[in-house]
């Protein structure tokens, strides 16, 4: 026999049993979004290698360690997508949607590829569902896009989850901060690990946000961000938070929160789950004034946030939000004979075409092997068609949750069914 071949690691393989959740999700999420106002964006799957190092930043784990890179056969170097953002920015400025009416509110259901260590809530392949919005620069638009993000994951019944937001600043105030949590980070030098030792050099911000015990304990006395914020920004936060408050949600500051890129401003926030796990972050997101420029674009605010899919459904299975009913047949037609399945054919095909959910024997199955088959996927009506049945245009209808049965027309199903 021929070897097996299986999916690639950190892949996953989703089945009809659990596809419903993910669409529940992705139906929630586009429901939302359309409340909101935001449009949905496509974008491909893969961009110019260059794109993403500038898009996310050359000095970040993504860009650095995680990307999936190739080369196409004319020697173009390709990546795979990491995240949407860089794309959806590219888009913007190739279609000159910069001189739309503002602000430009996208959002975007997609699949990302980065090359991680696979574990729960952490796949090479997984998917985000992410909204962007371009063209302000008031906190009130910050308020608006961390609202969307509440509202999608209060509608999924997720309950266990806290908004975690933080200031960062901006290229103003970050030099001061940046010196003192590098004056900090300093005089603990030895016992930082090696990552962190480099990216103390090339991007001390994300220090704070490193997983190892010591790295993070260290972090825990170091400056905060909005100590060091300027007067625009410190207004622009303190905005943030009555608009938040006034909105009813709920948040705490969480000054270890960062974005260590100078092209993420003010504003960065996380949507954290408790009973998880380690992948606890179920949103990220946050404000990034200079990136479209970073991308050869005109200087437009943008503000925009990314959710895991699975770490969505992690979260709704940990507060039983998980529950999907089934889809259950309306009529299991029993077909005995081949002239009868013929009927049965033209029956559920009718049925099926008014919208109707309708099942038939297509295996040749016995009687017997059909109600219990019928059985199984839940259906609430059951008509058996044989010979005499065909012959009179008469057969036995019979409600399954009730046990009762009643002579019909078989010409006439779709009318009972629709009284029923
Ligand atoms: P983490 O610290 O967990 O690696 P991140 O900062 O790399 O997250 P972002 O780039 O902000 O993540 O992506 C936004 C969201 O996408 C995350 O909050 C998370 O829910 C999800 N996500 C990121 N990477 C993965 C992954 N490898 N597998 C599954 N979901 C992911
Ligand atoms: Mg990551």
């Amino acid at each position: 026999m021929a070897n097996k071949i299986q999916k690639p690691r950190g892949t996953m393989d989703i089945f009809p049993s659990e596809a419903p959740l993910w669409q529940k999700i992705e139906k929630t999420a586009r429901d939302v979004s359309a409340r909101f106002g935001f449009g949905e964006i496509r974008t491909p799957t893969f961009e110019e290698l260059a794109l993403f190092k500038r898009g996310v930043g050359e000095v970040t784990d993504v860009v650095q360690k995680e990307m999936y890179t190739f080369t196409d056969r004319e020697d173009r170097v390709f990546a795979l997508r990491p995240e949407g953002t860089a794309s959806v920015v590219r888009a913007i400025i190739e279609n000159g949607k910069t001189s739309d009416a503002m602000p430009l509110k996208y959002y975007y259901l997609i699949s990302c590829f980065r090359y991680e260590k696979p574990q729960a809530g952490r796949s090479r392949e997984f998917f985000q569902f992410g909204t962007e919005m371009f063209g302000t620069k008031d906190p009130s638009a910050d308020a608006t896009v961390i609202s969307l993000a509440d509202t999608l994951i209060k509608e999924l019944g997720i309950k266990n989850v806290k908004l975690h937001i933080n200031s960062i600043g901006c290229p103003d105030c970050r030099p001061k901060y940046r010196q003192a949590l590098v004056e900090h980070f300093n005089s603990h030098i030895d016992e930082l690990c090696d990552t962190c030792k480099e990216r103390l050099k090339t991007n001390p911000l994300r220090v704070l946000d490193c997983k190892s015990p010591i790295c993070s304990s260290i972090a825990k006395d170091a400056p905060a961000t909005i100590d060091y914020l300027c007067e625009d920004c410190h207004n622009h936060l303190e905005s943030l938070r009555a608009h938040l408050d006034a909105m009813g949600i709920e948040y705490t500051i969480d000054t270890k929160i960062v974005r260590g890129l100078d092209y993420y401003t003010k504003t960065v926030f996380e949507f954290i789950c408790d009973g998880i796990g380690a992948q606890s972050t179920v949103c990220g997101g946050g404000r990034y004034d200079g990136l479209m420029e970073q991308l050869g674009g005109p200087s437009v605010p943008g503000i925009g946030f990314a959710m895991g899919i699975t770490r969505l459904i992690l979260a709704m299975k940990e507060c039983g939000a998980d529950k999907i009913e089934d889809n259950r047949p309306l009529l299991y037609v029993a077909p005995l004979g081949t002239p009868a399945v013929t009927k049965a054919l033209e029956i559920v095909s009718k049925l099926r075409s008014a919208g109707i959910y309708a099942e038939c024997d297509i295996c040749a199955r016995s009687l017997k092997a059909q109600m219990k088959y019928a059985d199984k996927l839940g259906a609430r009506y059951t008509l058996i068609i044989g010979d005499s049945e065909l012959e009179s245009g008469k057969a036995q209808l019979k409600n399954m949750e009730k046990s009762e049965q009643a002579e019909i027309e078989i010409d006439n199903i779709y009318n009972v069914l629709k009284e029923a």
